[in-house]
């Protein structure tokens, strides 16, 4: 099959290389040359680290990057697509564009899919003249190796575009599940919801964020505490999502001032050194002190 991915980037070249991996032809589609050269050399030093631990033989990764061409050229990637599928910015005007101007290149039976984390599906659908054949397919980071793929049906997807979205996500070896396009989609809205009430517990002194984290590692088998996680996340982006979640779904998902606070001193999580955790080289090295003293 020939498949289109839109956006070379932390997304888009991820989904390139697993649906080349799966056998496919894939075209990758970025604004600049620079940016298609970027994405096509993390697949290779993906595929790379693959062969170093025996993931897959020289033979397979040669294989598949020649399944791989890249493109700054919109007609060229999407022309013979059978599914597009968008990684470009989270921005609604963005996506809507991407689409509108996807539709206009291919055949009738094409999906056109977007890959958007929190954003409407139904609203970006809205932009094509047959809306029926949009869907989400929400992939993880980092794609190469989550398993997860979140197929997002919007108001106006159709049974056979679902069914082709499925048989899709199933063929590159990744497991599906289906949701209703609502905010937060599944994964947001359970993950954040576990980790505004941990950060609440931080706050009102239930238990330092090292203790919470490790009850949900060795009590529940997650394979990072929920405060850890959004250290890694970056704070400043787990703010924005509650504010989102909040407006659309309620009080439930009021930001604690605990997160507020941090987020407005700088303190973002991973990337800036420090967020509940203090960060060395991408690895926890103590707590940052200031938590447990407002509610
Ligand atoms: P990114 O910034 O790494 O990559 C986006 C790329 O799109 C850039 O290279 C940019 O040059 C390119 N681009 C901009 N306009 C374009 C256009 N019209 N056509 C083709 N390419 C275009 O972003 P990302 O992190 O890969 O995120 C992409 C999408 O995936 C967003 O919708 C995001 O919400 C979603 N997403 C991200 C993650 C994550 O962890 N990063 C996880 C799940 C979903």
């Amino acid at each position: 099959m020939h498949v289109a991915v839109l956006g070379a980037g932390t997304m888009g070249h991820g989904i390139a290389q697993v649906s080349a991996m799966a056998g496919h032809d894939v075209w990758m589609r970025d604004v600049e040359r620079e940016f298609v050269d970027d994405g096509l050399d993390a697949i290779e030093s993906n595929l790379q680290g693959g062969v170093e631990r025996d993931k897959l033989t020289e033979a397979e990764k040669e294989a598949t990057l020649e399944r791989i061409s890249g493109t700054t050229s919109l007609e060229e990637a999407v022309g013979d697509a059978e599914v597009v599928i968008e990684a470009v910015p989270e921005q609604m005007e963005i996506k809507q564009e991407t689409f509108a101007d996807v539709e206009s290149h291919v055949a009738d039976g094409t999906i056109i899919a977007s890959n958007t984390s929190s954003l409407s599906l139904t609203e970006i659908a809205s932009a094509l003249d047959r809306p029926d054949r949009a869907v989400g397919l929400h992939f993880f980071n980092p794609v190469h190796i989550m398993e997860l793929v979140e197929i997002v049906v919007a108001e106006q997807t159709s049974d056979q575009t679902l069914e082709r979205a499925r048989e899709f996500v199933e063929g590159i070896d990744r497991t599906p599940v289906e949701v209703t396009d609502s905010p937060g989609f599944a994964s947001s809205r359970l993950g954040v919801a576990l980790g505004v009430e941990a950060m609440r517990m931080v706050q009102e002194g239930v238990a330092s964020p090292e203790d919470i984290d490790a009850a949900m590692e060795l009590g529940y088998n997650h394979p990072q505490g929920p405060i850890a996680l959004g250290d890694v996340v970056g704070l400043d982006v787990r703010l924005d999502i509650l504010e989102h979640l909040r407006e659309e779904l309620g009080e439930r998902f009021r930001p604690p001032q605990i997160l507020k606070r941090k987020v407005r001193a700088g303190k973002l999580g991973k990337k800036t050194g420090e967020g509940f955790y203090l960060w060395e080289n991408g690895e926890i090295v103590g707590t940052s002190g200031d938590w447990g003293d407002d509610q």
